[in-house]
């Protein structure tokens, strides 16, 4: 059973920590994607709503040390208008305000490899504290202070946030409605072997895109100019389609991509057959940066004739409007399909909300990449360790 917050009724006016992951990315101080933060609301709030005191506390990118370019100070902007009354300081504040912490990673200790100078910073972080609340699901497959270490010296509840992943989550591994399509995407296949492995036997499809589908199309027999390519993923590749047939899994690769002349966000581009490649006016240099239109149709017929779909990473570049639109695609099918639809990972979340996708067009949009894909690969997740009874 998971300890969750409906264990308590009140905090009776104690200071609760509150670990949170507000781990957005923010560009000259403002920030890009607030999906985080706004995610955090719901369990901020039942903890005041229960006489509680917050104090908020997160991570943000990965400093060495104090850097003023990873101060969570745009985060307390953004969340003074939600929370007037929120003060910001560098640990639990003896008032008992309404308080959110300085990014935990400016003390090495939080991440550190040695056991004893986690506790160390965990019981420093703590102080007089006993009720902690994990709500940052990206950082549950941390064994990191503030994620992992504070549950020996004090009291742990799953928060809102980390409860509803796990729920989804069991939706996706347990009796899923069928179809059941898999779409994976982002730079690299070596990232997502875990999660194939793991749902390859359960999905009846999967689609392929972004630049792993380069890998895959390699190990089709095709030519991928100078796209990303992991040579030493192509054998495995052709293991997972020879086992997808075998499983009776439908694995669909583009049949068209779109080809730049160059890493950059005006490359000139053409779209080619997929078993052309090196067809394009750019010959063996080209690089494919998105899943071409038909890719695109074929995509979004897949998704739209299924009853769950869990989609991690984008389909191209999508940060550069060029080779935008097989993602934008994909995700508006996900946001018009009937049925349970779940984006997964960083970059496929601020990609929908980066196209304007409402959160609310979706079944589910993660709020955490890494360890979703640890909980659906079967792993052990330190974070949750503490948080089931
Ligand atoms: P990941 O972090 O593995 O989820 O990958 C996300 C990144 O993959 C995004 O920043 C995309 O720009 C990038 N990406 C997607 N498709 C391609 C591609 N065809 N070539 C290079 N990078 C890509």
């Amino acid at each position: 059973m998971l300890r969750n917050l409906d264990l308590i009724d009140s905090f009776e006016g104690r200071q609760v920590l509150i670990r949170c992951d507000l781990n957005v990315p923010i560009s000259n101080s403002e920030i890009q994607d607030s999906g985080r933060i706004v995610a955090a609301y719901k369990t901020i709030d039942e903890v005041i709503a229960k006489n509680g005191r917050p104090v908020i506390c997160s991570h943000l990118g990965r400093p060495d040390g104090v850097d003023a370019n990873y101060s969570l100070k745009p985060v307390f902007e953004f969340m003074k208008s939600k929370y007037p009354d929120l003060e910001f300081a560098d640990s639990a504040p003896a008032t008992g305000a309404l308080t959110l912490i300085e990014n935990l990673r400016f003390n090495e200790s939080e991440t550190s490899k040695n056991d004893s100078d986690r506790e160390q910073f965990a019981k420093d972080l703590l102080g007089e504290i006993t009720d902690v609340v994990i709500d940052g699901f990206g950082v549950v497959h941390r064994k990191q202070a503030s994620v992992y270490e504070v549950a020996k010296f004090a009291d742990v509840y799953a928060g809102r946030t980390v409860e509803k992943e796990l729920e989804v989550l069991k939706k996706l591994t347990e009796n899923p409605e069928r179809p059941y399509t898999l779409i994976l995407g982002g730079s690299k296949v070596s990232d997502k072997l875990g999660v194939i492995d793991a749902l390859l036997p359960k999905v009846d499809r999967m689609l392929i895109g972004g630049g792993m589908m380069f890998t895959f199309l390699k190990a089709m027999g095709h030519e991928v100019g100078s796209s990303l390519l992991e040579e030493d993923q192509i054998e495995t590749a052709a293991e997972y389609i020879q086992r997808a047939k075998q499983l009776g899994v439908e694995i669909l690769l583009p049949v068209d991509v779109v080809v730049a002349e160059k890493f950059d966000r005006e490359a000139s581009h053409q779209t080619v057959s997929a078993d052309q490649f090196n067809s394009s006016r750019f010959g063996e240099t080209g690089m494919g940066l998105d899943i071409g239109p038909e890719t695109g149709r074929v995509f979004a017929d897949a998704i739209s004739s299924s009853k769950t779909v869990f989609w991690n990473g984008p389909m191209g570049v999508f940060e550069f409007d060029n080779f935008a639109a097989g993602t934008k695609i994909v995700a508006k099918a996900l946001s018009e399909m009937d049925g349970f639809s779940v984006v997964g990972g960083g970059d496929s979340a601020s990609a929908v909300r980066h196209f304007g996708f409402q959160d609310n067009a979706f079944g589910h949009i993660s709020t955490g990449g890494g360890a979703s894909l640890e909980y659906l690969e079967g792993k052990k997740l330190p974070g949750l360790e503490a948080l089931n009874d």
